[in-house]
């Protein structure tokens, strides 16, 4: 067994939302371990661990757990804080082969919260990681707790039956899919659980509230009171004995009863020592108001979080606010109390949150929680999606966030969410300047946007360019429903420059305006125009409009309806004006509807019409025509079937996964791989690599390239110079193509020699492909959403053209065909004037190939096959890089709480 890749230390979440740490076992751990079988297992427990009680079991066991290391063992145990709260283990077996023994055990007072589900999905990570295919368990017949908890696991489990005795058998590579499933909902679970204690407390302490007025944890504590908080308020602060008539604590510790929740606002070096504090009183969440946290701070704040299993939003947080029904709790220091209500909002920057929430105050809009993340060391957008997803109350979804915490999770939840609420962003960070101001700001990373847009709308997230995009947007989602996917909009309005502007804008959103039937003129004064936009002109009156109204209802080719009213001589009196006619009317109608004022003061607001529904009326054309087109891009998204993921039949999970975990023993830093490495690793997922063979002087370059001749298109082959760390190829004069006698590749090779020096590492012999197409296929990371699998045309004129296609990873089928067809040199693919088609299905398979490596190789950072030569008999790479990293931030087989980078923790 491979033991190059030990199982590292990581944090993640039990079914009830504890932190829990898990690690391998060592010889340090063996009193722990003889511990939990004999002071933490009842004698039922140590029978079913041990069949049967043998008084040395457990000693033996320890002993071997906790020896040396042993190749062909893995031992991990669960720690909460100091204690080791259970322990699961395999050793390899003689026979059959590539399978281990797999033992169990948990402490009784930790049974039912998900321990051994978790200890065993490490397990199974680090299993598959040393080679391991199946897993085999002996279980006493009464043992339902250890059959269940295979059960449930999301792989295949065999039974089979002997004298009271069943034997498990659980094979680890079988259905990716379903058991990344498992794992994920299992998370999502745990996730949301854990943010009960965040965002559902019965009780808050404020650490830091001082008596100053206007200061942060004062203010904080004045809004707890004054905002109906159902729980119980404390105040904490040595150096006050009260505030406003109530008692201040000197210490959480000290306080009547534990906290659920602990807001700070303490100074920057006295966080760590309260968040610890904190967590050992038995806090279980934290909100850290205070910024210019230090890295040694920001250590210390996380290792209390961890330690102690408390979330934490934050630091540099503006605070929560949460009105759920159980719970009100408007705990964040800006100018307004949020309404009650349905919207979630999760924001980075406390400033935006505010413009946000002063937004929806003026709509009306009521918010279900408000979470300013800051520098969100923990809890990130996604956790908040999550949450939502599960509140039963929450109907739309609001985020500014100029990072995102682990993209690969983001993108998948958010893709999942989407499906049942909208979800809406601010593309923050679009602009280069924009990018450096999020690098500067929150320190977080900085987001390529190339494809960002697309890569939302991939998502089904509704992307606005500015807060006030995404209010109109939100108003119109959150109040009326959906236009049919066609998005047809007919367009009224009573003064015929003003829909002639709002024709334009719908036009500009992508957003057509279709032909209306003429029954429609009966309602119209004369001299109206009934094309689209319709000009009912200044004579109309609310009865007319009504009845017009109801008739574009009717009519089959409108999908949604913008009525834009200007204030005239003949209605100046509004409430008996054509405004009358939309209040009088329902907002609820077959379609949805939305108005334009303009002479309205605020950018956007509802009217209470007829039937009690919201009617959003905005300021501006634009505004307005822009939330149509977000309304029409989400029922586009919700109309097609949800993607699933490709399968592409042979990818060698297993040897991909040993010569990634192999490689990166060797150079922990990470990097590109070297020719043969690579060639390993994409012929292990099928991908067409042509014969690559590695010459480390030039005689076995020309014994080589004779045996390669014959292969080669022509009869001839190609030359490539290696050395560590180089970019491009032929631009450094490394390749030779054409080369057709051993003479001249010992030239060539010669060539090299002179030019590069000591720095050649030698040389890549290839037969030369015969002409065709020349496409670029790879994977690169986004650092919002995670790995995208990109098409394009390849060759030297890739970077020139730059015509590509991205998706985001897993791609589906749709994927596989949009890609192709979305490329301005689509013709040239599909065979059109009289140019024979090139094998789609062979490109299709490298685009499928690609997307389960991004998958199941998560430090897979960069993989650029370029060029893939097509043809219409088939396609074969003739170069491929491909860079690895050590330490993904995210792997979806694996349950564990998020690291904050480096840079996040500055
Ligand atoms: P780099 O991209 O680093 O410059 P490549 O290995 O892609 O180097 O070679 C450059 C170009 O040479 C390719 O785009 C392709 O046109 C041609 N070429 C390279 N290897 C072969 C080969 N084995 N068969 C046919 N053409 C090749
Ligand atoms: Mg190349």
């Amino acid at each position: 067994m491979a033991t190059s890749h030990a199982p590292q230390t990581a944090e993640a979440l039990l079914a009830d939302g504890t932190t829990i740490e898990i690690r391998p076992l060592g010889p340090q751990d063996h009193q722990a371990v003889l511990g939990l079988y004999t002071d933490g297992m009842s004698e039922e427990s140590l029978r079913m661990r041990f069949f049967g009680i043998s008084r040395n079991a457990p000693t033996q066991a320890a002993d071997w757990l906790c020896g040396p290391p042993r190749p062909g063992l893995l031992a991990l145990g669960a720690w909460a804080g100091e204690e080791l709260v259970g322990e699961a283990d395999c050793e390899l077996l003689d026979e059959p082969p590539e399978t281990a023994e797999l033992a169990l055990a948990v402490a009784d007072r930790w049974h039912h919260r998900g321990v051994a589900t978790l200890l065993v999905e490490h397990l199974v990570h680090a299993a598959r990681a040393a080679g391991i295919r199946s897993f085999e368990a002996d279980t006493l017949f009464g043992n339902r707790a250890v059959h269940g908890v295979f059960a449930a696991l999301g792989l295949p489990v065999h039974r089979s039956f002997t004298q009271g005795e069943v034997r498990l058998r659980v094979l680890l590579d079988e259905s990716a899919e379903q058991y990344r499933t498992a794992v994920d909902v299992r998370g999502r679970q745990a996730d949301v659980a854990s943010m009960a204690a965040l965002l559902r407390p019965a009780s808050v302490a404020v650490i830091g509230a001082s008596r100053r007025e206007g200061s942060v944890g004062r203010t904080v504590l004045g809004k707890i009171r004054r905002g109906a908080f159902t729980g119980k308020v404390w105040a904490v602060n040595p150096y006050a004995e009260e505030i406003d008539g109530e008692p201040v604590y000197p210490s959480v510790g000290l306080l009547p009863e534990v906290p659920d929740l602990a807001v700070l606002a303490v100074p920057a070096a006295a966080v760590g020592e309260t968040a610890e504090e904190c967590g050992a009183t038995g806090v279980r969440a934290l909100v850290v108001l205070t910024s210019g946290l230090g890295p040694q701070d920001a250590r210390r704040l996380m290792r209390a979080c961890r330690r102690h299993s408390m979330r934490l939003v934050g630091p540099n947080s503006l605070g929560i606010a949460q009105t759920d029904s159980g719970v009100r709790l408007d705990a964040e220091f800006g100018e307004a109390f949020p309404l009650p209500g349905t919207a979630g909002v999760a924001v980075q920057s406390g400033g935006v949150g505010i413009a946000l929430l002063e937004r929806l105050a003026w709509l009306g809009v009521g918010v279900s929680s408000f979470v300013s993340l800051g520098d969100k060391y923990d809890v990130s957008g996604n956790d908040l999606l999550q949450w939502w997803e599960a509140d039963g109350r929450t109907d739309l979804a609001l985020l500014h966030l100029e990072s995102f915490g682990s993209p690969r999770a983001f993108a998948r939840t958010a893709r999942r969410v989407t499906r049942s609420i909208p979800v809406l962003t601010v593309d923050a960070g679009r602009s280069d300047a924009g990018r450096r101001g999020a690098a500067s700001h929150t320190a977080a990373a900085a987001t390529p946007t190339v494809t960002r847009e697309a890569l939302f709308r991939q998502a089904g997230i509704t992307a606005a360019r500015s807060i006030d995009e995404l209010v109109a947007a939100a108003a119109l989602l959150h109040a009326q429903p959906l236009p049919a996917p066609r998005g047809a909009v007919a367009v009224v309005s009573n003064a015929g420059g003003i829909g002639i502007l709002a024709a334009d804008a719908c036009a500009e959103a992508g957003l057509v305006l279709p032909e209306l039937s003429q029954e429609i003129a009966e309602w119209l004064p004369p001299g109206a125009s009934v094309r689209n936009p319709v000009d009912t002109t200044a004579a109309v009156g609310p009865e007319e409009l009504t009845h017009l109204l109801r008739a574009l209802e009717r009519e089959a080719a409108v999908d949604a309806i913008l009525v834009c009213l200007v204030p005239t001589a003949l209605s100046a009196n509004r409430h008996d004006g054509p405004v009358r006619a939309l209040l009088e009317g329902p907002a609820r109608r077959r379609v949805p509807i939305a108005a334009v004022l303009l002479d309205q003061q605020v950018p956007v607001r509802y009217l209470t019409c007829a039937d009690g529904g919201a009617l959003p009326v905005y300021s501006d054309t634009v505004a307005a025509a822009q939330a149509f087109a977000h309304a029409r891009d989400r029922a586009r998204w919700l109309a097609e079937p949800a993607p699933v993921p490709v399968d592409a039949p042979g990818c060698d999970r297993r040897t991909a996964r040993s010569l990634v975990d192999g490689w990166l023993t060797a150079h922990p830093e990470g990097g590109w791989l070297d020719p043969l490495s690579t060639a390993d690793l994409l012929e292990s997922y099928g991908l067409p690599l042509t014969t690559s063979v590695w010459a480390r002087d030039e005689h076995t370059a020309a014994v080589t390239a004779a045996g390669l001749f014959r292969l080669g298109h022509e009869g001839k082959v190609a030359l490539k110079a290696y050395w560590p760390g180089q970019v491009h190829k032929s631009a450094a004069g490394a390749v030779r193509t054409g080369l057709a006698t051993e003479a001249e590749v010992r030239a060539a090779y010669r060539e090299f020699t002179q030019k590069f020096g000591a720095e050649l590492a030698g040389a890549v012999v290839q037969p030369m492909a015969a002409p065709g197409l020349e496409l670029l296929a790879g994977v690169v990371q986004d650092q919002v959403f995670g790995p995208l699998v990109v098409l394009g045309l390849g060759g030297t004129a890739a970077d020139v053209l730059a015509d590509r296609a991205a998706r985001l990873a897993p791609l589906s089928e749709r994927d596989l065909t949009t890609m192709v067809t979305q490329l301005r040199s689509a013709p040239l693919l599909l065979g059109q004037g009289g140019r024979q088609a090139v094998d789609l299905a062979a490109v299709r398979s490298v685009l499928a190939r690609l997307s389960r490596l991004a998958e199941d190789v998560p430090e897979l950072a960069e993989a650029d096959l370029n060029p893939v030569i097509v043809r219409p008999d088939g396609a074969l790479c003739v170069d491929a890089r491909v860079r690895l990293e050590a330490r993904p931030s995210y792997d979806p087989y694996l349950r564990r709480l998020r690291r904050p980078t480096a840079a996040e923790e500055q």
